[in-house]
């Protein structure tokens, strides 16, 4: 069955982070994890239920007004935490149909039904149930773009805005990025039927975007729906800020480039979940775990950081700096970055510091959390969690747009050249980092539990050593600034590295 599995890689971990002091009762769990098997799929799986009404988009366009070239678009944007009008170039984008080549068939109105059955509940909208079935009901159709400037709130300019991303990220990757489809706010709907019987619980997934890639190579990004529930309290939908498709993008990219540390990564997760039964850092195991901590659970979350949750914080930093990467390398054009609900700082790559005011760096502390057996939350809602693999790599790409940006300034290089030049650099990471894994000591992908005894601490340690040594002067020399960036920000570090990376430092 493991061929058939379905690899993918969210925006988010969990969506429900800030609903913390929500009451309980009003949770009624979400799956996050049902595309994690593939159409047709059949077997026992576990499923969090919470209520979602996705928003519906309406639609004027027909074919014959569609425009056979998009040009100038104007478009509702948010941009630190405002909305403002964009103007993009889409010259030479049709839109009639839209598509652009390389990024495969682009869709709306695909409906896919998750049907469990003969499910019991294990806790808080948490059921386990024996059988469940994936089908797709309806297979989406192509989408018509009338007009330049589309009036936000349509399906026309909700589309254009998860859009943009995607044609920034190919127009700086255009060999490197490539997808089967994109699904524009698909319906994708679970079903639970319990075994007790009565009504079904119906939901749909919302609130979210990802990357997937199936058994056969097939890859696609989907924009899951802005549901009405998240409209209440945070109205401008995810796909507002171009970066997060660009994100999503970039999870492709590194796994074109990085093909042996994600099969691992995946590898390693398949088992870990197998195995132990524990649960690693995947959206469905936060979303039971919140659920859980909402209602005052006191039963203890055992989890396991692996070397497969240190590659995955890898992919997670690498598809933040493509992301950056496609929007140009400025702050300004990077705008609104990744902010989502409270967070506009933690996943913004050219923030230094976090919501919380700290400064962002891999700490003792840090370690020790992400290291941690035990699933626990911060106690502000302003702070990262350090056991998401989305935070970790926030601060490995920020360390690294850091670096970059200290190495551009000693070189005043013009900004067209800086482009290509953070696009090799974050290629000869991700070569080194293949390279760092396969010289690991006794590596065996094969067996989780004998990876697992190795130290992914050293591991990590490991790979941002790589990261630095893309940037060391020949004879791999560091400058003042380069050391105080590191010193700064991988300070639980510094010991190991004292007589050797760190060596040209005045520590
Ligand atoms: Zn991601």
């Amino acid at each position: 069955m493991s061929n058939r599995k379905i690899l993918l890689f969210y925006l988010l971990t969990y969506a429900t982070i800030s609903c913390k002091q929500t009451p309980v009762a009003s949770y009624n769990g979400d799956n996050q994890n049902t595309h994690n098997y593939p159409e047709g799929f059949s077997g026992s799986q576990s499923v969090v239920f919470q209520k979602k009404t996705p928003q519906i988009f309406p639609s004027t366009c027909t074919p014959d007004r569609a425009l056979a070239d998009l040009g100038m678009v104007t478009l509702r944007m948010r941009v630190k935490e405002k909305e403002q009008n964009v103007t993009f170039n889409l010259s030479n984008v049709p839109g009639n149909p839209l598509s652009l080549p390389g990024l495969g068939n682009m869709l709306k109105g695909k409906v896919i039904a998750h049907i469990y059955e003969d499910c019991t509940a294990t806790g808080p909208g948490v059921f386990s149930c024996d059988n469940s079935v994936v089908k797709t009901t309806q297979p989406g159709t192509p989408i018509y773009i009338c007009e330049s400037n589309p009036k936000p709130g349509t399906l026309e300019h909700e589309t254009l805005a998860a859009f943009i991303g995607l044609y920034q990220l190919k127009v700086a990757f255009p060999k490197d990025f490539s997808l089967s489809e994109v699904l524009f706010f698909p319906s994708m709907v679970d079903q639970i039927l319990l075994r007790k019987g009565g009504t079904p619980l119906q939901t749909s997934l919302t609130d979210n975007a990802y990357w997937s890639r199936d058994g056969e190579g097939k890859n696609r990004i989907v924009f899951l729906p802005h549901s009405q529930e998240m409209a209440s309290m945070f109205p401008i939908p995810i796909w507002r800020q171009q970066t997060i498709a660009a994100h999503e993008g970039g999870h492709q990219i590194f796994f074109k480039y990085g093909a042996p540390l994600f099969s691992s990564q995946s590898k390693l997760r398949e088992e870990d979940e197998t195995e132990t039964g524990s649960f690693d850092d995947t959206t469905q195991a936060w979303m039971s775990f919140e659920a859980n901590a909402q209602e005052g659970s006191t039963t203890i979350s055992t989890r396991k950081a692996t070397m497969g949750s240190v590659i995955s914080s890898m992919n997670e930093g690498a598809a933040d700096i493509y992301a950056a990467i496609a929007s140009g390398l400025q702050e300004s054009l990077f705008g609104s970055g990744f902010e989502y609900q409270y967070r506009r700082k933690a996943r913004d790559p050219f923030s230094k510091v976090n919501d919380d005011g700290k400064i962002k760096a891999i700490t003792n502390g840090v370690l020790k959390h992400f290291f941690n057996d035990v699933a626990t939350l911060p106690d502000s809602p302003l702070t990262p969690n350090h056991q998401d693999s989305h935070t970790l790599g926030a601060i490995f790409a920020y360390i690294f747009l850091a670096l970059f940006e200290e190495e551009m300034t000693r070189w005043q290089l013009p900004a067209s050249e800086q482009t290509s030049r953070c696009i090799a650099h974050i290629k000869q990471w991700q070569a080194r980092l293949v390279k760092a894994y396969e010289r690991y000591p006794d590596r065996n992908i094969s067996l989780a539990e004998e990876v697992r005894v190795e130290d992914p601490k050293q591991f990590l340690r490991y790979l941002m050593q790589e990261m630095v040594n893309v940037y060391a002067l020949p004879g791999k020399r560091l400058t003042q600034a380069q050391c105080n960036i590191i010193t700064a920000h991988l300070p639980a570090f510094i010991p190991n590295w004292k007589k050797t990376l760190l060596a040209s430092c005045p520590l």
